[in-house]
């Protein structure tokens, strides 16, 4: 392995999230041995997985002397809230460019769960609508920052570029090192994929250990090829800044995103419903329940044995859930 790289980081997340195996779940199930790695407990404004990035990102727009970050995202974005906490830490105005992706229209996914935290930390909400370009709107608001004196950071949709994704290097060193300590060998780390940055981040950290499980992303986002084509390019880039030889195939399956991103599907229901009945667990209907839906179809299909270890990243999300109260009323 080569010499971990020395990047610029911020302490926002409690770590390492613990890792903790799910008997009940695994049972249910009939096997493999399922283990979580609860990044749901990253610990900064309800946790999440993209903590992780910001460490990075935040370091990064200190260091380059920047006064105000601006992000983008959907209107329930976890990673717009999780910005907005991180930037409220560091006193730093936060603009969030929020597009209307999702059609629901309800007061309460317009208005709670992750929105009612952004406001909270006192961001700045932007919407664009459906359809509409947030390029354009982001420049209006540089430029107005600017006039006030500010030198503007933008993290891109997700905090999903090399920099963000070094987090996600260091976690699955994080994992190696936890699951040798608990004397596991997992095959595998599965997780939901949408701007990237966790995946291409696993796939480089996996390549500067030179071994260690394979990271399979449950696609949640779009269907059209793109995700795989950006996580790979990432893992590339990624590896390159962490001088780490070239990534492993990129793993994304596709069959659990449903009508649309944000769109419920019946299965991210049950998956929702098993983990919180058997483990305690709080899932999430955009991402995480998706991921654990495809994580029990692989398990269905017979992909591992009753003694392999898998491992389920939960990457948050639960502020979501009160966004879609008609799920389970
Ligand atoms: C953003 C997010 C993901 C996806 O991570 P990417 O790095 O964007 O692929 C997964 N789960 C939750 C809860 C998220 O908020």
């Amino acid at each position: 392995m080569s010499l971990p790289f020395l990047a610029p980081r911020l302490q926002l997340a409690d770590l390492p999230t613990p890792l903790e195996p799910m008997p009940r779940l695994t049972k249910a199930l009939g096997g493999p041995r399922l283990w979580v790695k609860r990044d749901d407990l990253t610990g900064l404004a309800l946790g999440g997985n993209k903590t992780r990035k910001l460490e990075f990102l935040f370091a990064d727009a200190v260091l380059g002397r920047s006064t105000s970050v601006l992000t983008f995202g959907a209107i329930q974005s976890n990673h717009a809230r999780q910005t907005a906490a991180a930037a409220a830490r560091l006193g730093m105005p936060c603009d969030l460019v929020l597009t209307e992706l999702v059609d629901r229209g309800d007061a309460a996914y317009r208005e709670s769960g992750n929105v009612l935290l952004d406001k909270l930390f006192g961001a700045s909400l932007h919407l664009v609508p459906k359809g509409g370009n947030p390029e354009p709107i982001a420049r209006e608001i540089i430029a107005r920052r600017e006039r006030e004196g500010h030198r503007v950071y933008l993290i891109p949709t997700g905090g999903s570029n090399a920099v963000g994704a070094v987090g996600y290097a260091l976690a699955y060193h994080e994992i190696l090192l936890q699951a040798h300590g608990a004397g596991l060998e997992p095959l595998a780390i599965v997780h939901a994929s949408s701007s990237g940055g966790t995946q291409a981040g696993l796939l480089a950290g996996q390549a500067l250990a030179g071994e260690g499980p394979s990271v399979v992303g449950i696609n949640v986002y779009k269907g059209d090829g793109s995700v795989k084509k950006d996580i790979a390019s990432l893992a590339e880039e990624t590896c390159k800044l962490l001088h780490a030889s070239h990534p492993a195939a990129v793993e994304l399956i596709d069959t659990q995103i449903g009508p649309a991103y944000g769109q419920p599907t019946t299965d991210m229901k049950e998956a929702i419903k098993l983990a919180a009945e058997t483990e305690g667990l709080i899932l999430d209907p955009v991402y995480s329940g998706k991921a654990m839906a495809g994580l029990i179809s692989l398990v269905r299909s017979k992909r591992w044995s009753s003694e392999d270890c898998v491992i389920f990243l939960h990457t948050g999300g639960a502020p979501a859930l009160f966004s879609y109260p008609d799920l389970f009323s």
